[in-house]
């Protein structure tokens, strides 16, 4: 499957988009041969470019019936303004997230599986300073559907709680949120 994620604001077009892809489809490769249990396909992740949001760069990951889709996500202003920063240390780390998910069949964060993977693709592990420091402690996140219909992005923590039985309500709407409400979309930045 490779279906979009985000379903509104993405960017079509911006200044040096066909390079920035090539540098994105060269670091997927370089997973493949990096990574033999990941076999992912480029047509297979779509590269989806944003100009709104904080991060620079995000990693989406949803699994359905039919199967497993990952998205790359971009922050167009973040190319425009940091393109070295974005092609040699931005690209590797979202990679990076995707091909820990693949073939570990989960986000493991910015621990040391992923960051051997990021070093392996060339990204530099230490440095995740792209994210504000604020948001850097939560940077998976879950995406559940309330019974009221609101959508909302938990963190892990709060995620296992409601998986292992906890109930939550949405203040404004009395809404409920339990393990039944959970979308199975997930990201991390
Ligand atoms: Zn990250």
């Amino acid at each position: 499957m490779s279906v979009v994620l985000r379903k509104r604001g993405a960017v079509n077009s911006f200044p040096r988009k066909t390079e920035f892809m090539y540098h994105v489809y060269n670091c997927l490769a370089k997973a493949r041969l990096s990574f033999s249990s990941f076999d992912i396909q480029d047509h297979q992740i779509p590269v989806v470019f944003v100009s709104k949001g904080r991060a620079a760069g995000m990693a989406k990951f949803k699994k359905t019936a039919l199967g497993v889709t990952y998205n790359l996500e971009f922050n167009i202003d973040a190319i425009n303004k940091d393109w070295d920063e974005m092609i040699g240390n931005t690209i590797p780390h979202e990679v990076a997230h995707i091909v820990d998910h693949a073939i570990n069949g989960k986000f493991n964060g910015h621990n040391r599986i992923w960051q051997r993977i990021c070093m392996i693709l060339g990204g530099d592990a230490t440095r995740t300073h792209s994210i504000p420091v604020e948001k850097a402690r939560q940077t998976r996140k879950v995406l559940y559907k309330a019974t009221c219909g609101t959508e909302i992005w938990l963190s892990m923590q709060m995620h296992n709680q409601l998986q292992r039985g906890g109930i939550r309500i949405v203040r404004k709407t009395g809404g409920r949120l339990t393990s039944q409400e959970c979308t199975g979309r997930m990201q991390a930045v």
